[in-house]
């Protein structure tokens, strides 16, 4: 990807942001885009900033490592988005301003537990991944315990729990995800009816299918390949 085509491709995607939000009655700035640079070099991170973006999501602690000394300076949210090992919740806690897929109560408690640790004020934003499709994905906590995992996350004194998250199943219809993504909007509702809490964050919606979330509510997407370019396969 040249500069210049990550900022046309973050021009157009601006574009179909502010069409799924009118369609659906919303203003484009509730919806954060969130730019997921993962296997792609700190050189392009620097190009989407330069761009205006202000959020980015990496799925490995590791990877995450190694680029952060050449974007250090920029003043970004960082956003794990992947899976995270309990072996890593030390060292996510320090380097990401929030936790994006929390899918257990251990992972959360050593996420509060490394953050009390580091000394770091403020408290670490976290979202609860939910497994919205328990037939075709793996990652996410389990609809039936999202109620209990929400209320003892909620209760850690150094964490924030701003919302939920899921990663649907991938289908070539987009059309065909919006069932999962109205699921992870009514789940949340019946949280904060049942808990009486606020949860202002959906985190749905990727290149493919980033307008129908945004249609059935997200307030952040996650998009890789349609700024980025494709990925290299492993
Ligand atoms: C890679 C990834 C994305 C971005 O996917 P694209 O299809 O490239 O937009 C979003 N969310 C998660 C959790 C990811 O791992």
């Amino acid at each position: 990807m040249t500069p210049t085509s990550v900022r046309q491709n973050l021009q157009r995607i601006q574009e179909r942001i502010a069409g799924a939000a009118a369609r659906a009655g919303r203003k484009a700035a509730e919806i954060t885009l969130i730019a997921v640079s993962k296997t792609h070099p700190a050189s392009a991170i620097r190009e989407a900033y330069e761009a205006g973006i202000r959020h980015f999501g990496e799925n490995r602690v590791q990877e995450w490592e190694g680029k952060r000394a050449e974007t250090d300076g920029l003043a970004a949210t960082w956003h794990l988005i992947g899976h995270l090992q309990s072996n890593k919740a030390a060292r996510a806690a320090r380097l990401f301003h929030s936790i994006d897929s929390i899918d257990d109560f251990a992972i959360a408690q050593r996420l509060d537990r490394a953050k009390a640790e580091a000394g770091i004020t403020g408290k670490l934003r976290v979202l609860i991944e939910v497994r919205v499709a328990p037939e075709a994905t793996k990652s996410g906590a389990e609809i039936n315990e999202l109620l209990g995992l929400a209320e003892k996350t909620a209760g850690l004194p150094q964490l924030e729990l701003a919302g939920l998250m899921c990663i649907p199943p991938f289908l070539e219809q987009a059309e065909q995800v919006r069932l999962y993504f109205r699921r992870l909007r009514e789940l949340r509702e019946d949280v904060v009816k049942k808990l009486g809490m606020a949860l202002p964050v959906l985190s749905m919606g990727m290149s493919h299918d980033f307008e129908v979330a945004i249609e059935e509510g997200a307030t952040e997407v996650r998009v890789g390949t349609a700024i980025f370019g494709t990925r290299e396969a492993k």
